[in-house]
């Protein structure tokens, strides 16, 4: 209950222009301003520097140039050129070539073809550069889609593609299996989206609960499965069933955001497992954002201490 409206509540002051010019002007200003914990940082050239730290680590990663919802063509052509650039810094950087990306910052809520030609120019520099391309999943009107698009693109070949679902909704344990026999690489999540209860359970252990169902199905059906939580339950629950059922830890891995529960992170590279860190960056982070503050309201207070210790 309270997760849902804590939710709804951050969906709706997303929405806030003078909060978007607040936390823009103080939560990146400095190396240790509040959104940085995060957020890489604004530019490319950051979020390079915070993946070679997190690879230091002993860890892998997948770079998110943030942005979403773009409401014209030429803004979605624009992301598409910067999603380019962004690979040719990666392989220039040397970094892992592994990046997420949204459909709606591409225009699907303007086109869905012309959304479909974007995410094929991102494709055809990706593809033969070796990058690995994962399509995040958006809010549930755009899941047909997103594993339409998927699927056509798949069917033409590009196979360095996956996909996300989420266990908030009462579609993904059947997604899961469609996507497995098509032989897709899936990132299972819990999901940050305030949904109706007509698509999407309402009580937070009925998520978590698909979410254990759905983990089991990856973990032996699954193609190289991504599990995306910070759940030490759900994590548990992984590492457990992997060793009942044989499976290795190179055949699985574990997915956390950047600066979400870093121990953990640690811990389980010491224990054999591997890890990528998702690292968003790009000047379009407040969304992104407020989605972190609405799955755990105690960053709230860190986010108004930052905000008060900048103004001083
Ligand atoms: C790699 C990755 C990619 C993702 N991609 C998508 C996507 O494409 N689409 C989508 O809808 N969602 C995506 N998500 C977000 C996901 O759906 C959840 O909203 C988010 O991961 C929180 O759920 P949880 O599984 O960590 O479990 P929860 O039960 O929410 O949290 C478990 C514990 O994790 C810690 N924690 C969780 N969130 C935070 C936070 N924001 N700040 C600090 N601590 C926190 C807390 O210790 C909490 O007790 C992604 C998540 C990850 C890790």
């Amino acid at each position: 209950m309270l997760d849902s409206i804590s939710k709804a509540f951050f969906h709706l002051i997303a929405q806030s222009g003078t909060l978007k010019k607040l936390a823009s002007r103080y939560g990146m200003r400095r190396s240790a301003s509040f959104a940085r914990r995060f957020i890489a940082g604004e530019t490319v050239a950051e979020a390079i520097e915070a993946a070679r730290a997190v690879e230091a680590r002993g860890m892998l990663i997948s770079l998110d140039l943030l942005g979403e919802s773009v409401t014209n063509l030429e803004e979605a052509d624009a992301a598409t050129r910067a999603y380019v650039g962004v690979l040719d810094a990666i392989v220039a950087s040397g970094v892992e070539r592994n990046i997420s990306l949204k459909l709606t910052q591409l225009g699907l809520d303007v086109d869905k073809a012309s959304a479909v030609d974007n995410l094929r120019k991102i494709m055809e520099r990706a593809g033969p550069a070796g990058f690995f391309v994962r399509i995040d999943m958006e809010q549930s009107c755009y899941t047909d889609v997103t594993l339409e698009i998927f699927e056509t693109l798949w069917e033409h070949g590009y196979r360095q593609m996956g996909v996300v679902l989420q266990s908030a909704l009462r579609r993904s344990e059947a997604d899961l299996t469609r996507m497995n026999a098509l032989g897709a690489r899936v990132r299972i999540v819990k999901g940050a989206y305030k949904e109706p209860k007509t698509v999407a359970y309402a009580k937070k252990t009925d998520v978590d609960a698909a979410y254990a169902r759905m983990l089991k199905v990856l973990i032996t059906d699954g193609h190289y499965g991504a599990i995306g939580t910070h759940d030490p339950a759900m994590i548990a629950l992984a590492r457990d069933w992997a060793r009942e059922a044989g499976v290795t830890p190179e055949r699985f891995e574990f997915q956390m955001l950047y600066g979400v529960r870093r121990d953990l992170q640690t811990m389980l590279v010491k224990a054999g497992y591997r890890v990528r860190v998702y690292i968003p960056f790009g000047r379009e982070w407040f969304p992104y954002f407020m989605r972190r503050l609405g799955e755990r309201p105690a960053n709230v207070m860190f986010v108004i201490r930052g905000i008060l210790g900048e103004r001083g």
